[in-house]
């Protein structure tokens, strides 16, 4: 730390993300990563977008806002994109949370973070004994809400039904739903729009579309929202997009058979998975996310992390309370899966057995 840093950011914990091995050697199951590549027509388009890589990136998206707009029913001024959802997540927490935030005890890590970069009171939210939030819980506060629906690291989601509880429980206040897991098997709240002008909708590329590392985030909501975000965006970096993302997002989008495959192929995938964890004694969430939550009645989480690591297996594992004993594993291919069941197999024996 410099002499010249602000003191109000000296105290500042910035958000830890899961480990980034190097490539090929390991099985990287902790950062919900798409183990598949990115639509087939992404590469050429991309390519095609390189000659004109001198000349800055659309500011304004429009090509990108056109295709959300004719693929959700919704204008194309009711839709900004960041640079991923996370620059879209930090625009809201710069500026539409003037009476603070609230949000779960355990999710999204990123949110408290972002309350102590811009100075936002965090009101905690506690779960339920086994995970759940109720909205009930959220019904007399003014703060802006912040819900990830799937929740992460649970896995859990909210119905359509219980966000429209928590938009018309207060229409002063505004709710924001974070759609980072929506397309592994939740109820995405995009309906929802056409009712609440009190809901905005944050979603990412990163997870379903298989292109984390070209970082893409988008935002559905009102026009004045999102003319909100705009402000913002445009006040920060109105760049914030490159060409070459654009391009990428736009053939990932016109690709919904190999949207619909992949995200299939997880949810099989992840179904598969947690009957044979359960039947090993893992206790799991009824995830709806390309994530497990996953704990073990005789080994801690974090001997467990520690002991696939050895393996070349990566997942998450968090020092937090109430968490301590679990583990988030992203859902991968089947072969990651079995190669993860055999490892967790031999660790639980060898943990177990008398030597
Ligand atoms: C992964 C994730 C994001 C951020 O994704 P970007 O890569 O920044 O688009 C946002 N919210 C949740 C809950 C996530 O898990």
């Amino acid at each position: 730390m410099s002499r010249f840093l602000d003191p109000r950011l000296q105290t500042l914990t910035p958000y830890t993300p899961g480990e980034q091995p190097p490539r090929g050697v390991f099985i990287k199951l902790n950062t919900n990563e798409s183990p598949f590549p990115p639509a087939p027509g992404v590469a050429g388009a991309v390519e095609a977008a390189v000659p004109t890589l001198h000349l800055y990136s659309d500011n304004t998206a429009a090509s990108l806002h056109r295709t959300f707009a004719d693929q959700t029913g919704l204008a194309a001024e009711q839709v900004a994109v960041g640079n991923g959802s996370d620059e879209l997540l930090a625009f809201c927490f710069q500026a539409l949370c003037p009476n603070g935030a609230a949000f779960a005890d355990i999710t999204y890590g990123f949110y408290p973070v972002f309350c102590r970069l811009y100075g936002v009171d965090a009101h905690l939210v506690p779960l339920r004994e086994d995970f759940s939030l109720h909205p009930a819980d959220y019904a007399e506060l003014g703060h802006t809400l912040f819900i990830a629906n799937p929740n992460a690291p649970t896995g859990l989601a909210l119905s359509r039904e219980q966000v429209a509880m928590l938009c018309a429980n207060d229409p002063t206040r505004l709710v924001i739903i974070d759609e980072a897991y929506v397309h592994f098997g939740a109820e995405s709240a995009l309906p929802l729009l056409a009712d609440f002008d009190n809901l905005l909708i944050v979603g990412t590329f990163s997870k379903s579309r298989s292109l984390a590392g070209g970082r893409l985030g988008y935002a559905f909501g009102s026009r004045a929202l999102i003319a909100d975000i705009e402000r913002v965006r445009n006040s920060f970096n109105p760049y914030n997009v490159n060409s070459l993302t654009l391009a990428a997002a736009e053939a990932a989008l016109a690709d919904e058979a190999y949207f619909a495959g992949c995200t299939t192929a997880i949810i099989q995938t992840r179904k598969h998975t947690l009957a044979r964890l359960r039947e090993m004694g893992f206790a799991c969430t009824d995830s709806v996310a390309n994530f497990i939550f996953a704990s073990h009645p005789h080994m801690p989480a974090q001997t467990l992390q520690g002991a696939l690591r050895e393996e070349g297996i990566f997942v998450r594992w968090w020092d937090a309370p109430r968490i301590q004993n679990h583990l988030r594993i992203s859902v991968g291919t089947d072969w990651q899966m079995d190669a993860l069941l055999a490892a967790l197999e031999h660790i639980l024996t060898k943990g177990t057995s008398p030597s």
